[in-house]
């Protein structure tokens, strides 16, 4: 390839040759965007024609099942599945980009599952949180930031000081790592003002 062309290159992911799949994930606290992100570039492949699939986890029942759907409500159709390794069996031949919301609600499994389509050719690009509200990684997402082309971390805003916010304050008393929720239960907070 001529030295003129590489140096336009953008910078990743790159280009989709004939066997190029890569991941793409986009993590951060809650209100930082990342499904309206998510949602924003599947509308983009959905646009250029490309068939486009996405998926979430049974545990994440905060809007409707059959669409992902962020704070500001938009929202995109979506297949739910109990377990990882189902997105497989439900991926269709011909689907070039694929779509996974809240990914830390999978089990381990999502891992694999995601390096297998991207391995296979296609475009696969996760949102989820990277920290629980203890504000500890969330394991799986650490695992998928670790294998991605690209990272993009979300910040959102603090809701006590209005600096970058990158965790997210429970503001109920439960001790469950995963509590389904939005508004009511936790706000946005930075690192200064997160309480443990
Ligand atoms: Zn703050």
């Amino acid at each position: 390839m001529p030295r003129a062309s590489r140096s336009n290159r953008p910078a990743a992911p790159l280009h989709w040759g004939p066997s190029g799949g890569w991941i793409e994930a986009i993590v951060g606290s809650m209100f930082s965007g990342k499904t309206q992100e998510l949602i924003r570039r599947l509308r983009l492949a959905t646009i250029a024609r490309q068939k486009v699939q996405v998926f979430n986890s049974r545990l994440d029942t905060r809007y409707a099942k059959d669409h992902i759907v962020s704070h500001d409500l938009h929202k995109i159709p979506c297949q739910a599945v109990a377990k990882a390794r189902d997105i497989l069996s439900q991926v269709g031949q011909d689907t070039q980009v694929v779509g996974i919301d809240e990914v830390q609600f999978f089990d381990d499994g999502i891992v694999e599952v995601c390096e297998r389509l991207a391995d296979e050719g296609r475009r696969v690009i996760v949102a989820g949180l990277d920290q629980d509200y203890r504000g500890v990684p969330f394991p799986v997402t650490c695992h998928i930031m670790g294998v991605a082309e690209l990272v993009t971390k979300s910040l959102a805003i603090c809701s006590v000081c209005g600096n970058p916010a990158n965790r997210s304050q429970r503001l109920s008393s439960s001790k469950k790592v995963v509590e389904v929720g939005s508004a009511d239960k936790y706000e946005a907070r930075c690192r200064r003002c997160f309480i443990r």
